[in-house]
């Protein structure tokens, strides 16, 4: 790495180009390919940890409308120098250009806050894939837990990281407390035991249902909208009063609600997730989430949209992989360009009818 000149951290304006001299020895990436978001980054950031390999990005979230570095973003950066002491340049908010160069990564006891209601759980996806085979890690990360947008920590929970632990992984989850949007504030904490690698897995069949649950969580507001949200699941998907929970938070920040539908199969564990937001009524909320399961169950796919696009990395990863899902999303066939950038891989889509599609993923 050290043949790779980079900019002192802190020292640029973040507005000033990057002059592409490096262009020769680094990947460079452009953020605003395809759906042109924080996952171009992320999963730019993640593999070039896995990799060793450096890279240079450019437009950073050019496809959105705030687009830079949010604090968000800045924080996975700042999360993947620190565990890995890159040399990095552009990180600095509001920044549209990136330069990366890792070293190893190392196991450890870390800590990241992002300092708003930004996802935390994104952080983590950013470094986790190379932590997962770093040694024995403890991380505390801080922010926003449950956000539009983003992965809810539950998901994370219930049905990344036990896929991830089926691949060979040994990582679990606990939150502390729950961060929603705008107010964040939420905390969890993520352990890594040692892994050797990831082995591909196969997700093609959802199997048998083995259970139902749908939570609806207040945090400072009352719990008459989670009730509402609540009975809305119960007739929209016709399911028994037993498979409903209502949650009230107290020791939140600030305001926050929101639907979580679990459905957990024999192979996969799949969450659909709705936000309260002011205006919007809690019965709209609880639709959202509700018709996003009920796409799942009929099509009989496995991995459903969100799980489909977060799943391609570890499985390049390891090497290989399949699994059935819906129709790809934008993000997923970004994500597929971006993890060819970086690794050797052929990941062959196929459709299987008009809503289910088939993803393989196969180490050259
Ligand atoms: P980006 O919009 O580029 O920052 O990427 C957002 C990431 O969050 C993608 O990996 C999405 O699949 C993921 N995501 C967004 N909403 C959800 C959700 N409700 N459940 C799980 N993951 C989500």
């Amino acid at each position: 790495m050290k043949s790779v000149r980079v900019w002192e951290c802190g020292r640029r304006n973040s507005h000033t180009p990057i002059p592409p001299y490096a262009e020769k020895i680094m990947l460079t990436i452009d953020g605003s390919h395809g759906e042109g978001g924080g996952q171009v980054l992320r999963t730019s950031l993640a593999l070039s940890l896995v990799t060793g390999k450096p890279f240079r990005i450019e437009k950073i979230r050019a496809g959105r409308k705030n687009p830079g570095l949010l604090r968000q973003h800045l924080t996975a950066v700042n999360a993947a120098q620190t565990v890995s002491q890159a040399e990095v340049a552009g990180d600095s908010l509001g920044s549209r250009e990136l330069e990366f160069a890792p070293g190893k990564p190392q196991a450890g006891n870390y800590s990241f806050a992002v300092g708003t209601a930004g996802s935390a759980t994104l952080v983590l996806q950013t470094i986790l894939p190379a932590l997962i085979t770093a040694g024995e890690s403890a991380i505390a990360l801080e922010g926003g837990t449950h956000n539009p947008f983003a992965p809810p920590f539950d998901f994370l929970a219930r049905s990344f990281l036990p896929l991830i632990n089926r691949m060979g992984a040994h990582v679990t989850a606990q939150l502390e407390r729950p961060g929603f949007y705008p107010a964040g504030g939420g905390r969890f904490t993520v352990k890594i035991e040692p892994a050797a690698s990831l082995s591909r897995i196969d997700l093609v069949d959802r199997g048998k249902i083995l259970s139902r649950r749908a939570r609806a969580i207040v945090a400072n507001l009352p719990v008459k909208i989670a009730e509402r949200e609540l009975g809305v699941i119960r007739r929209k998907l016709s399911w028994s009063s037993e498979w409903l929970e209502a949650e009230e938070i107290r020791d939140a920040r600030g305001p926050g609600n929101v639907v979580m539908i679990e459905i957990e199969s024999r192979n996969v564990c799949e969450v659909f997730t709705a936000f309260g937001e002011r205006g919007v009524a809690a019965e709209t909320v609880a639709n959202r989430a509700a018709q996003e399961a009920k796409v799942y169950l009929a099509s009989e796919v496995a991995v459903g949209e969100h799980l489909a696009d977060q799943l391609l990395l570890p499985m390049a990863m390891a090497g290989g992989g399949s699994f059935t899902t819906l129709p790809l999303s934008r993000h997923a066939t970004t994500n597929i360009d971006i993890i060819k950038k970086f690794l050797d891989v052929e990941i062959a889509v196929s459709e299987l009818d008009r809503r289910a599609s088939r993803v393989d993923v196969i180490a050259h």
